[in-house]
């Protein structure tokens, strides 16, 4: 009688709270205090692995990292058979896998709720034949208790994460639907998911053409790849979660060799594919330094949060078509002159902190009215879309053509010094004068004018309007000419007396 009051208060003490590591430390004080068991220890069943991994233990001097499968030793078969065993003599039993060497008995009691397997109490004795079916009894009465308590610890902290990753959840859906800039989007998502989901590092890898490309990433773990890197989309467990649209772990990423991974020291690695409208956009990337971090109980709140990432990038997608097509031409499909000023900003920048130079050219089509006026308007619009092409095709990648207006257009030369700009214009002029347009049976001939930075001016205005007076001056001589304004002054409103325009080529 006064056992079952022992038994009692112990239970109540186990079942005092709901954290884990406090129930464990319960358990076995109380298995300790009043069974008097001086070698003890909880293993508790990872559902993932099917191994009972140590949790926590007392009286062992060397017992660290154990795990072992369902039925090895007297531990595992306990588990396995969901049942007490006692084994009263460790020497005489075959199952019996020595872990402490003056281990002479050994009583495993699994710790069960319903039918359900959470782990075992595994006692040992130095002394032969130790435990008495009474203390058999107590302790698998107690492991009942225990096994409640273990449980409720488990739910609650089950809860405890649900209710946390459901508030990251709701703070990611708020944080990025107002977010239109796929950059700025992209990271905030990175930083967002990897505090509230705990990891070392997330990463956003987006298709471009065959590939993937990392366009976003937040964490401490040390990247190998940086922002605009590439990986091959149909490698690694990236690939796995494109291909299959299913998201994918992998738990041991140290075990194998991983010379093709995003990060140094990644231990386990989750990839989810990020699905709007049925298209696979790209894949979401966790990354842990530990092994064996990731679980499929985050599968859910983790795909949910993936969707919503998927949303708001197609969302940014969108946006960033609208705004490219407001800066393109209706006609030809090259940029427009709103483009060509953001661009030419964005170059005179560059020009002045790396000191590499830029040019403006002006080109303007000679006699177009006339055209127009011989072969019709349709043609006309043949012939400006021919031109664009024409030009786009000279020039290099990082040049930029643009319809200015009209039959007017204007490219831009980055890292260009004035006399390859010159050179560059001239190319155009000769290349232009002996084109055959379908349905002009006459040459089509073009007057322009270049201007250099920082010869001809260090702002836009200064650029565009000295490469307009090199063109003006261009058409006043005849057409089908270059023509450079003389480099000074840089005020263009202030003609120096005598400045002549330079012309460089052409034939009246
Ligand atoms: P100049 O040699 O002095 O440049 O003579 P021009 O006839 O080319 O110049 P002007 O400025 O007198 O006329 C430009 C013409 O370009 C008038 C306009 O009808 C034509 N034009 C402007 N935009 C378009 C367009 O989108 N399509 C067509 N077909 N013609 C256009
Ligand atoms: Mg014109
Ligand atoms: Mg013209």
């Amino acid at each position: 009688m006064q056992k079952i009051a022992i038994l009692y208060d112990a239970s109540q003490a186990v079942l005092s709270t709901f954290d884990l590591d406090e129930v464990l430390q319960q358990i076995l004080a109380i298995v300790h205090d009043y069974f008097h068991l001086s070698n003890a220890a909880v293993l508790l069943l990872d559902p993932e692995t099917d191994l009972l991994c140590l949790r926590r233990q007392i009286g062992w001097q060397n017992l660290a990292d154990v795990k072992l499968p369902l039925g090895k030793g007297i531990t595992g078969a306990a588990a396995e058979q969901k049942r007490p065993i006692y084994v009263p003599d460790v020497e005489k039993d075959v199952r019996y896998v020595r872990s402490e060497k003056d281990t002479r008995s050994e009583l495993a009691i699994p710790l069960m709720v319903r039918d359900e397997v959470l782990g075992v109490l595994d006692c040992q004795s130095d002394r032969v034949d130790y435990f008495d079916p009474e203390t058999i009894d107590l302790l698998t009465l107690f492991s009942t208790q225990a096994s409640m308590a273990l449980q409720n610890a488990r739910l609650y902290s089950l809860e405890r994460r649900r209710a946390s990753q459901m508030e990251a959840i709701n703070a990611i859906a708020q944080q990025t639907t107002a977010v239109l800039d796929l950059k700025e989007l992209l990271s905030k998502v990175c930083s967002l998911i990897q505090k509230a989901f705990k990891v070392s590092h997330v990463a956003v890898l987006l298709r471009d053409e065959e590939d993937l490309m990392l366009r976003a990433q937040f964490g401490d773990l040390v990247p190998r790849l940086s922002e605009g890197g590439r990986l091959p989309a149909g490698k690694g467990l990236w690939g796995e979660a494109l291909s299959s649209g299913k998201l994918m772990i992998q738990n041991h990423v140290n075990t194998t060799p991983d010379l093709d991974g995003l990060y140094l020291g990644t231990g386990s690695r989750m990839c989810i594919p990020l699905v709007s409208f049925g298209q696979t956009l790209g894949v979401l990337v966790l990354e842990n330094a530990e092994a064996g971090s990731f679980n499929r109980a985050d599968k859910q709140p983790l795909e949910s949060v993936a969707d919503i990432c998927a949303t708001a990038i197609q969302n940014a997608h969108y946006v960033d078509r609208v705004k490219q097509l407001a800066y393109l031409d209706g006609l030809t499909g090259i940029f427009n002159r709103r483009f060509f000023e953001l661009r030419m900003a964005e170059e005179i920048e560059r020009a002045r902190r790396f000191g590499a130079g830029m040019a403006v050219i002006m080109v303007d089509i000679d006699q177009f009215k006339r055209l127009n006026d011989e072969f019709g308007h349709l043609l006309g619009d043949e012939v400006l879309r021919q031109f664009s092409s024409i030009f786009h095709q000279q020039l290099r990648k990082i040049d930029v053509v643009c319809r200015y207006g009209g039959e007017e257009f204007a490219i831009l030369l980055s890292q260009t010094n004035h006399h390859h700009a010159v050179n560059v214009a001239e190319k155009l002029r000769r290349l232009v004068e002996t084109w055959q347009f379908p349905g002009v049976p006459r040459p089509v001939t073009i007057s322009a004018g270049a201007a250099s930075y920082p010869e001809h001016g260090t702002t836009r205005d200064e650029l565009v309007k000295a490469a307009d007076r090199g063109l003006y001056a261009a058409k006043q001589a005849g057409r089908n000419r270059i023509c450079v304004a003389p480099t000074a002054p840089r005020d263009s409103s202030v003609r120096t007396p005598g400045a002549k325009e330079e012309e460089l080529a052409g034939k009246p």
